[in-house]
């Protein structure tokens, strides 16, 4: 009966080990919001929608990631042309537990280029959340050629609102003319979603498949 009952609790702590690694390994859960959406287009010219690029970008992000990386858990804040709100994108983050939230944006009113932005406030994982953003400002400005236009700082709802480390991308400018006919091209929209899932990926330390 001792013999018996020591296989069964011997097996059982077997299993809870594993599933508890397995559970470790898988669980780094990434939170993609595509800016804007619905009635709220985002910036608006030369034929395009921030919200259309910005949901192609986020959805090929995802895809990359789960083809190319494990050790991920991945939900996005749309993934159709829905309206919602900045609170419901931050409440929803936080109470399912993201431990790194990416907002993509297209920038408009400024001159060409990409630049990214972390919370200006002071809190405690701000290096952690200025290192991880770094790698993915560094990765997409290299896959796309962007012109680099820094890496900022600002009070952004998204941002401030996250509990966990949070990031901000505006990719172009959409009343840029020649950001604008990139931002028309399928295989730039591929670089800008490849250059973010590698720098999530680096920056999270995301294992390749
Ligand atoms: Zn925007």
């Amino acid at each position: 009966m001792f013999l018996f009952v020591s296989i069964i609790w011997g097996i059982a702590l077997t299993s809870i080990t594993i599933s508890h690694n397995v559970v470790e390994a898988a669980n780094t859960r990434i939170y993609i919001d595509p800016g804007h959406g619905g009635s709220d287009p985002g910036a608006s010219a030369n034929g395009l929608q921030e919200k259309d690029i910005m949901l192609e970008i986020a959805l090929k992000t995802r895809d990359i990631l789960n083809e190319q990386y494990s050790g991920h858990t991945i939900k996005l804040s749309r993934t159709s042309d829905v309206t919602k709100s900045l609170n419901a994108r931050t409440n929803e983050a936080n109470n399912w537990g993201a431990n790194f939230f990416v907002s993509i944006h297209i920038n408009a009113g400024n001159p060409t280029g990409y630049e990214s932005f972390t919370w200006n406030g002071s809190y405690d994982n701000k290096e952690r959340t200025n290192a991880t953003r770094k790698t993915i400002h560094n990765e997409t400005v290299e896959q796309t050629g962007f012109t680099d236009r820094g890496e900022k700082e600002a009070n952004l709802h998204v941002l401030r609102e996250s509990s966990s480390p949070a990031t901000l991308t505006e990719n172009g400018v959409i009343d840029n003319a020649e950001d604008a006919d990139k931002l028309k091209n399928e295989a730039f929209i591929e670089e800008i979603a490849q250059g973010h899932a590698e720098g999530i990926a680096k920056g999270l330390g995301l294992p390749a498949k």
